[in-house]
């Protein structure tokens, strides 16, 4: 805490509220089961490990700053010009880079009501007013948000699909919304569940980014390639975005051992196809459960599920009961919405586990 006297940081700094990550102990219990922040049902890819272990005795070197072999993997896997891709310790570090070198004071940075937090920390940070626009049925509506631009705006910010509600905008709604941008907004396009998306009317980004100056796409080794904990993201970048980019971030942000377990990852073979057809199997099977308990659950492309109880004591109480059985989920107070738990699609027998204590749960309290 800052005293009258000693030094005070900008007054904006405190307005922000410390991100609140997915907990991973509960008191008194031995064996959890983490399914709070969407990581990968099947953990970290062997070669991603076995490549980890490799670098040990290496690990005295500094990294390659320009994480070379990396991007030109990323861009072989993905049909993408390395030059155009900049890596970042988390594609959260791409977010904290875009927003203070597109920011500062007197800017606007929108994101919708209950978009990602991280957008709203990032842009406060870099002294933006951050305005937050309506959503319809959870979902960004484009109107709203071409309607929130002003003079001011510098940065629009959009997960699709969007973490925490699980929706997404179609092709034709983001080129409906890019083309009513004016040209010095930059679009940030984050898309960290890209590749749970099974529908073929979602386009993660890149063509939008070939197609002008003004969009920026996120994308990230925490979520399906199970590398959380060595935090790596990636930007697909026009080439004037690219050099802002290289000019401010910290010439070491990506370390040397997730650049080696991330170009294993990207090699494993059938690891994305496996993730995939796991997710889309159980995101409908405990969908169906919960909704058959009466739980309202959104419709979500990502690997998580938006369970809705109604009111903020019933989620509370649901929260309580999945504690008890060491079951971690995230409450969604912090994204004004505190009737919902937000639900990590795991292994099968964790979704079982899930879909069971909340059977008890359903049962065990009066409702409706
Ligand atoms: C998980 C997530 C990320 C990934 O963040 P990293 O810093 O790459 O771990 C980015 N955006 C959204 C919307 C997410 O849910």
């Amino acid at each position: 805490m800052s005293t009258a006297m000693g030094p005070r940081p900008r007054p904006e700094i405190l307005t922000i509220a410390p991100y609140i990550g997915g907990e991973s102990h509960v008191p008194g219990v031995n064996r959890v089961l983490k399914l709070s922040s969407n990581e990968g049902a099947f953990g970290a890819p062997p070669g991603a490990q076995a490549a980890y272990i490799r670098l040990a005795s290496e690990i005295f070197r500094y990294p390659d700053g320009a994480a070379s072999d990396l991007r030109a993997a990323i861009g072989a896997r993905f049909g993408l010009d390395p030059a155009r891709i900049v890596c970042g310790n988390g594609s959260d570090d791409l977010i904290y880079q875009l927003a203070l070198s597109y920011g500062g004071a007197g800017t606007e940075l929108i994101m919708t009501r209950h978009g990602f937090s991280m957008y709203h920390i990032a842009g406060r940070y870099a002294g933006m007013r951050v305005i937050k626009v309506p959503e319809r049925n959870l979902t960004a509506d484009v109107d709203a948000i071409l309607a929130a631009v002003s003079p001011a705006t510098r940065l629009v910010c959009l997960a699709n699909p969007n973490n925490p509600t699980g929706s997404l905008l179609t092709a034709r709604e983001i080129t409906r919304l890019r083309a009513g941008l004016p040209a010095e907004v930059l679009l940030l396009l984050d898309a960290a569940y890209a590749e749970y998306v099974t529908r073929t009317d979602y386009e993660p980004g890149a063509a939008f980014v070939d197609a002008g100056d003004n969009v920026v796409m996120t994308r990230t080794f925490s979520k399906i390639f199970g590398l959380g904990g060595l935090r790596l993201g990636w930007a697909y970048a026009p080439p004037a975005v690219i050099d802002v980019m290289n000019r401010v971030r910290n010439p070491f942000n990506t370390n040397a051992a997730a650049q080696a377990a991330a170009i294993a990852a990207l090699a494993e073979p059938g690891w994305v196809e496996k993730s995939r057809e796991h997710n889309t199997l159980w995101r409908q099977r405990l969908g169906d459960a919960l909704r058959a308990l009466g739980i309202t659950i959104w419709p979500s492309e990502g690997n998580f599920l938006l369970a809705d109880f109604a009111t903020p004591e019933r989620a509370t109480a649901a929260n309580a009961h999945l504690r008890e059985r060491g079951i971690i989920v995230r409450p969604m107070g912090g994204y004004d919405l505190p009737h919902c738990l937000r639900i990590t699609i795991g292994t099968a027998e964790e979704c079982e586990l899930v879909a069971a204590a909340l059977s008890d749960f359903m049962a065990g309290t009066p409702h409706g």
